[in-house]
């Protein structure tokens, strides 16, 4: 027989685990249990964490394929759509679907727009959709995958909310979907989404909000008495759908989002139906067709062990804890957090100190932040989402963080100016073979990950976009060979 990376023989179980366990320390994986990194993972514990692992596995095997086949996964999917529904202050007539993440639930809301217009706008050829320049990539995902063409509005480079005006601006007889978010996920700000939806209703388009973040968490707050709050859900004229993730601040396990429609109609552009192939008519809600009922049974888990008061708990301690990150990041006289967040997602920027650095210098000491490039209307910066397990030790990051910035005054710098220079002037010269040699100095060719992250966000920062988005296309490539 031939070599075959699948071993010739299975392992005992306890092997099988214990390779496991291995390869996660071995790799290096981020320790999220630690509290210390301010991304991807959303964790509030260990008492939840057993109750959604336990729920998952009750129904890691059942599928999601066909719903008269499992009609309980048909009943947790209506009663968590419906719980969402509530919170967003939808009446009856709003329906929605589970579907696996913020991507899947944006995806299928930009295609029911898509096919919304063309069933009740047939003459529109190319149809557009105006999204701020800070919604989120999914948006530009769904624009390359649905043939809708993606316009960027810029935003208010002091609040960092959508430019409504600019908005208004750029609608024409091809748009027909407005876009606006609650919060946005660079700097945590909610969009005036009353304006927004407004200019939608006026000109008979459709507007989604997407609260793939603070769906849950804006409205929970609100309802415990947050009055300062803006409106983004179903109580806003104009609005037409909402996406809400469960697995980001709804603790629940990942692959569980939302999405939701003012009514059916509407949602009816939703849905795929095929017959034409010899194997079984396919009728889909979502993108996928086989899935888990893992994590269907994780959502509606997570959300009945809470409850809205176990939720209110969480969020206003996250809330407090995040308020005081603000505070500790803003009394450093080299930082500065961006506009005034709403929830518990900020960013913080540096005139003096490369701010790339600081995110490496708490990398040291164990925290994992995200850095974020600058655009038009915005700086360099690095991004902190918080969750229930960093608000734990919050004090931690504050003093942390005062000693990254510290240990980054000592350094040299790495100066954005020299290095977009630097990056202007090669790609100038040398074209396709500076991109090459640029990300080689960079330390970013073969798959690899650099030590000095900074020295490679700083060149990307610098270059254009179309450059970056190849090299990472080309990296993904090389990663996965
Ligand atoms: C996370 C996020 C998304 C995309 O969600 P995934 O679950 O990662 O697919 C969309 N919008 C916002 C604002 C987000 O934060």
């Amino acid at each position: 027989m031939p070599q075959s990376a699948l071993s010739p023989n299975g392992l005992p179980r306890d092997e099988v685990l214990a390779q496991l366990a291995e390869m996660r320390r071995r790799e290096r994986d981020l320790d999220w249990r630690s509290g210390k990194v301010l991304a991807y993972t959303f964790d509030a514990g260990p008492e939840l964490e057993e109750v959604v692992k336990s729920a998952y596995s009750m129904y890691l095997t059942e599928n999601l394929l066909d719903p008269t086949a499992f009609p309980s996964l048909r009943r947790m999917e209506g009663e968590v759509v419906r719980a969402v529904a509530d919170l967003l202050r939808g009446d009856e007539a709003v329906v929605g679907n589970y579907t696996a993440g913020g991507t899947e639930s944006i995806l299928l809301a930009v295609k029911t727009a898509r096919d919304w217009a063309r069933a009740n706008r047939p003459e529109i050829r190319s149809p557009k959709m105006i999204l701020p320049r800070t919604a989120h990539c999914a948006f530009h995902k769904a624009a390359w995958y649905l043939g809708v063409e993606a316009v960027f509005a810029p935003f208010d480079p002091r609040t960092f909310r959508a430019d409504v005006a600019a908005i208004e601006r750029l609608i024409d007889a091809d748009t027909i979907l407005l876009v606006g978010s609650a919060p946005e996920f660079a700097f945590g700000v909610v969009d005036p989404i009353a304006e927004i939806a407004a200019l939608a209703k006026d000109r008979g388009i459709l507007c989604h909000v997407d609260g793939c973040m603070g769906g849950l968490m804006l409205s929970v707050m609100r309802r415990a008495g947050r009055s300062d709050l803006p409106d983004f859900d179903f109580s806003v004229p104009g609005v037409t759908s909402i996406s809400v993730d469960l697995h980001k601040y709804g603790y629940a396990a990942k692959g569980a989002s939302t999405v939701l429609y003012r009514n059916k109609d509407l949602r009816r552009h939703q849905i795929f139906a095929s017959a034409k192939a010899t194997s079984y008519a396919l009728v889909n809600n979502g993108v996928l067709s086989s899935r888990s009922g893992g994590p269907v049974a994780a959502a509606w888990a997570a959300m009945k062990f809470l409850g809205e008061e176990g939720y209110r708990a969480i969020h206003e301690e996250v809330v407090e804890a995040t308020r005081r990150a603000i505070a500790a990041t803003d009394a450093i006289p080299e930082l500065r957090v961006l506009g005034r967040p709403d929830m518990c997602l900020f960013a913080f920027a540096s005139d003096a100190l490369n701010v790339f650095q600081v995110a490496d210098a708490m990398h040291r000491r164990g925290w994992h932040l995200q850095p974020q490039f600058s655009t038009e209307g915005s700086p360099s910066n690095v991004h902190v989402t918080m969750d229930l397990a960093a608000a734990r030790i919050v004090d931690r990051f504050a003093e942390d963080l005062r000693g990254a910035v510290e240990e980054v005054r000592r350094e040299p710098k790495i100066d954005p100016a020299v290095v977009r220079a630097q990056v202007a002037k090669l790609l100038a010269a040398a074209g396709d073979a500076g991109i090459a040699q640029l990300a080689a100095s960079g330390g970013l060719s073969g798959t690899a990950l650099p030590e000095n992250m900074a020295m490679v966000n700083t060149i990307m920062d610098a270059m254009p976009d179309e450059i970056v988005e190849r090299l990472l296309g080309d990296f993904m490539n090389d990663l996965f060979a």
